[in-house]
């Protein structure tokens, strides 16, 4: 895998893209359980990221991802920022300078239990990592095709409609939180999509 300067350029401008481009899907649906200001966090998040992105082709891999989580801690906000911020950072903190497919199975692995331990969360309570468990763990299977990991990973976010919200601000309505899909749950599968098919090239 050749993931230089050019590359981390593409990885981070097309999550930036898919983020901006579903902004209001994900705006709508955090209208639906939550506060309504997921797409714009998310948004603000990968605009600051993006903004950075001359100083982030600059660093090694694993100092590119750190960065990008401290960016997202401080620009997303909400319950998302810092959960988000912790996937990245555990990433970063992970990976070695030069990574090959298992050693990002496994970083990614360690940075998703990160973000269980900070969201004090598991799987089936209504929230991203109902999409994140279960793409580390097709990951781990062995499966390396940008299809079946981003098929996996819409139909872990779809698979979230018809549970109740046990964490996060969606468990405040309880019942009233069946019926539609988690925020966090959509934006993971988006991430994962775009990095996916980037990867994929790499
Ligand atoms: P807020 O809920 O503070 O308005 P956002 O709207 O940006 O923040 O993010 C909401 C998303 O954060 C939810 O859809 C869910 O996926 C995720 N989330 C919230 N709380 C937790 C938690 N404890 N563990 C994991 N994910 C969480
Ligand atoms: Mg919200």
């Amino acid at each position: 895998m050749d993931l230089g300067a050019d590359f981390r350029a593409e990885l981070v401008k097309a999550v930036a893209a898919t983020i901006e481009g579903h902004a209001e899907e994900l705006t709508t649906l955090d209208q639906a359980i939550g506060d309504g200001d997921h797409g714009l966090n998310m948004k603000r998040g990968f605009e600051a990221v993006l903004a950075d992105i001359g100083s982030l082709s600059r660093k090694s891999l694993p100092d590119a991802i750190k960065a990008i989580g401290t960016h997202l801690v401080m620009k997303v906000g909400g319950a998302s920022g810092p959960l988000y911020g912790t996937l990245f950072m555990g990433l970063g903190k992970d990976l070695p300078a030069e990574p090959n497919r298992a050693d990002l199975v496994r970083a990614f692995r360690g940075a998703v239990t990160a973000v269980q331990a900070r969201g004090k969360s598991e799987r089936g309570q209504k929230t991203m990592l109902d999409v994140l468990i279960p793409v580390a763990e097709t990951l781990e299977s062995g499966v390396v095709e940008a299809g079946a990991i981003t098929r996996a990973a819409h139909a872990a976010a779809d698979a979230t409609i018809p549970v109740k919200a046990v964490r996060g601000r969606a468990s405040f309505l309880g019942d009233r939180s069946i019926g539609h899909m988690d925020p966090g749950a959509r934006s993971s599968a988006l991430m994962i999509e775009a990095v996916a098919s980037v990867l994929e090239k790499a």
